[in-house]
């Protein structure tokens, strides 16, 4: 049976499954999944490239008009991946000095305005799983399913640690956890579209959920708000 497409807004604190849990969704359904923490991550490299004075708000808005971002589609890697300015920046972007810098370069009110503008562009066709910070109380107050996720903060540092670990042995757990509470903060606290659970998103804790599990719930909560397409 074919369903009307929706939009599915999944927010939460960093490392608490959100982008494994809308991929997994975005392939079952079918629907395109944008992971928009990648844009805020990409402009922060390029700006950590290029040396972009974030206090000064000329050199933001010149840098800004000179970044292109896309997301393509990899056959191989069954994901969508982005690109900045044509390169693929995927292999960088989630390093730690793009990380460190990262919430720093999102809570500036001219970088959200361009990425929210683009978020909400892709969601003009529905069919879509994004997931973020704001997606649920900013990019699309109105969709249709809104989740916020979270979990305990251990399991996600280690969650985190192991991910990062693979590209960096030299990592350490103190680093990673560092990172996160640091994110944490300043995502919610910052002035532009904090980090909050939007009054009509279910949460989501999955500290105790295997992935199955998880899946399988929300499934549900997808089912529930589909309406079958009339023939
Ligand atoms: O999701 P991810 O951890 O990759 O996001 C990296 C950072 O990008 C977050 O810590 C946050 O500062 C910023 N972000 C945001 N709004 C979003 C997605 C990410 O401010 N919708």
């Amino acid at each position: 049976m074919a369903y009307h497409n929706i939009i599915i807004a999944i927010d939460g604190f960093s490392s608490c499954g959100k982008s494994t849990l809308a991929k997994e969704l975005a392939k079952h359904l079918g629907y395109s999944y944008i992971d928009s923490g990648a844009m805020y991550r990409a402009v922060t490299l390029y700006f950590l490239r290029n040396q972009v004075s974030i206090s000064d708000p000329a050199s933001v808005a010149e840098a800004l008009s000179n970044i292109n971002l896309a997301f393509i589609y990899n056959e191989t890697n069954k994901t969508s991946e982005i690109y900045l300015n044509d390169e693929n920046v995927e292999p960088y972007i989630r390093d730690m000095i793009v990380a460190e810098k990262v919430s720093e370069v999102a809570a500036i009110k001219e970088v959200r305005k361009f990425a929210v503008a683009q978020q909400q562009q892709m969601g003009l066709q529905k069919g879509i799983v994004m997931d973020g910070r704001d997606i649920g109380s900013a990019v699309f107050p109105d969709a249709e399913l809104k989740i916020f996720m979270t979990a305990d903060p251990e399991v996600r540092v280690m969650r985190r640690f192991k991910e990062m670990y693979v590209t960096n042995p030299h990592i350490t757990i103190d680093e990673v956890r560092h990172n996160l509470e640091l994110r944490d903060y300043i995502d919610s606290t910052r002035e532009e579209s904090p980090l909050h659970r939007a009054a009509d998103a279910l949460i989501l804790d999955n500290s105790n959920l295997s992935r199955d599990e998880q899946f399988h719930l929300v499934l549900e909560w997808v089912r529930e708000r589909t309406k079958p397409v009339k023939a």
